[in-house]
């Protein structure tokens, strides 16, 4: 029998007086925003925004203490003793941080206990390379000692979205603090309560002021003076490419540094060879998760025809079976959308898909759970048959939805998983060692799979080819990108240059 988890058993507690963290004060927004509990579609609880002058404070703050602080300035065994004491309290916190999450964004918990924990690693990972051998040093032919280190870039705003709301935050600043910056870091205005929790736990930990700053708020409102402002040095992003490209056109008021992480259209290639049975639990793997809200979703099946039919027949069977409910829920195996405007949104792509032609195979609507009548579930949702220019074949839509496209050779399938805009992840499901390596190298995207799906690696570079970002996060580049490279040439045997004549003797 399903249970709900509710109070006292809980951790969490959401109806409290929740704060921004400005200069190393948590202080109230100037206004607040209804949160609203996807499962439900209820009031959760208020939260705080901040207004301009509050969004301009901390950056100044931030600004200080990269500017004055002792932040950039202490040993980085230092820095990476702070990380290490804040992976420790989040793992500490874990059960109030997932129930968090699951409550404020509508993933089942068995995800959001996995994200925590993973926020928790992405710490202690970074603080683990501070040490690790980094720079060069270069023969050069004059008499001079050449060396290259990497410093901090400075003062680094950080905007992120709702789908792994405190993972997003973790993988900003872990390497942003470990490389010696100062932050100012905006939470998506639908999930920022862990973040905002997040913030509670730096402040006791004892960071200096000024280093780590969280405003809460629209993107408008707060996410665009961070990327406009002067006074920030670096802005990381991760979003929809539409977002993207206004916060690329924002960093141009200082030339501030810009790294993108944003959507995807990512196609998972399954050959005949390949054990269709296993391929229909990685796809189900590859869409369904988090309902479908994940930038690296298996949203493209690109399928052999020779399996075509028994591929979709036997994904459906799967798909109906999942579980959708809330969260909370003791056995949900799939949560709410999101939002109600991200349920709007994915529900108007599937009335789209059936309008543009795509034959449903299964789902296609809203489904009403039992208890929980206003909740924003949709059912897991296939299109078979479609074109490939369709909107639902080339668009994000990322919900629970996902279209099947028939290849009758090799070179269809690289063409057809390559047809996108977006280049962010690529699997191919195949026993042919030799061809699982042609297939991979010929897909045009940052992270790719060979008989595998959704394997994220903190020690592995993140980010995509095409409209799907600028730049890697995660790894040793996620460290290199919040720095700034410089040359240091001492000379060992200072001389006259004698390029000019010297007449005075
Ligand atoms: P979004 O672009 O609507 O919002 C992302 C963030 O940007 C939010 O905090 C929002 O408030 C802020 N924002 C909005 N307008 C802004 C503006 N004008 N200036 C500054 N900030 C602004 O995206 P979303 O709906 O929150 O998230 C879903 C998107 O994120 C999807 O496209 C998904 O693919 C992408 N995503 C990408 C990755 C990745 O690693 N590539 C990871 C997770 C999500």
């Amino acid at each position: 029998m399903a249970q709900t988890l509710e109070a006292p058993q809980m951790k969490a507690n959401v109806d409290r007086q929740w704060q921004l963290f400005i200069d190393g004060e948590m202080v109230a927004g100037a206004g607040t925003r209804d949160l609203i509990d996807p499962a439900t579609g209820k009031v959760l609880c208020k939260a705080p925004e901040a207004d301009k002058t509050q969004v301009e404070k901390a950056i100044k703050a931030a600004r200080k203490a990269f500017d004055h602080g002792p932040w950039p300035r202490m040993s980085a065994l230092e820095r990476a003793s702070m990380l290490n004491k804040l992976a420790d309290a989040i793992d500490a916190n874990a059960d109030e941080l997932a129930e968090l999450e699951t409550l404020n964004g509508g993933k089942p918990l068995r995800e959001t206990q996995y994200d925590i924990a993973d926020s928790a690693y992405v710490f202690r990972y970074y603080a683990g390379l501070v040490n690790k051998p980094s720079g060069q040093s270069i023969e050069v032919p004059a008499p001079s000692v050449t060396t290259v280190v990497r410093e901090p870039i400075g003062v680094c705003g950080q905007i992120v979205p709702w789908n792994y709301p405190l993972l997003m935050a973790a993988w900003k600043l872990a390497p942003a603090l470990a490389a010696g910056n100062t932050c100012v870091l905006k939470p998506s205005e639908f999930t920022p309560l862990t973040v905002l929790r997040l913030a509670e736990i730096i402040k006791e930990i004892g960071f200096p002021e000024g280093v780590v700053n969280i405003v809460a708020g629209a993107g408008p409102a707060v996410g665009q003076p961070i990327a406009e402002s002067l006074l920030v040095d670096k802005i990381a992003f991760t979003g929809s490419v539409k977002t993207g490209k206004l916060i690329a056109q924002s960093a141009l008021t200082n030339l501030k540094k810009v790294t993108l992480e944003l959507g995807g259209k990512s196609p998972m290639v399954v050959f005949d060879d390949f054990d269709v049975d296993v391929a229909v639990d990685y796809a189900l793997f590859a869409i369904y998760c988090n309902a479908g809200q994940v930038c690296s979703a298996g949203s493209r099946m690109v399928v052999d025809a020779k399996i075509y039919d028994s591929f979709i027949k036997k994904m459906a069977q799967r798909a109906e079976q999942i579980v959708v409910g809330p969260g909370m829920q003791d056995g949900t195996e799939m949560g709410p959308l999101v939002s109600k405007s991200q349920y709007d949104r994915v529900l108007e792509y599937i009335a789209r898909g059936k309008k543009e032609g795509a034959r449903l195979v299964t789902g296609g609507e809203a489904l009403k759970v039992e208890g929980h009548e206003n909740g924003y579930y949709i059912k897991p949702t296939i299109f078979a048959d479609v074109k490939r220019d369709m909107a639902i074949v080339q668009e994000e839509i990322f919900g629970p939805v996902v279209v099947v496209q028939k290849f009758e050779s090799e070179e269809e399938a690289i063409e057809l998983a390559n047809d996108s805009v977006y280049g962010l992840a690529a699997a191919v499901f195949t026993n042919d060692i030799t061809r699982a390596h042609r297939v991979v190298k010929a897909l045009r995207a940052g992270i790719t799979w060979v008989n595998a799906y959704h394997n994220t690696y903190t020690e592995c570079p993140w980010g995509g080819y095409k409209q799907s970002g600028w730049g890697r996060e995660l790894g040793t580049f996620g460290l290199e990108a919040y720095t700034e490279v410089k040359q240091i040439n001492i000379n060992l045997d200072p001389q006259p240059v004698g390029w000019f004549e010297n007449r005075n003797n």
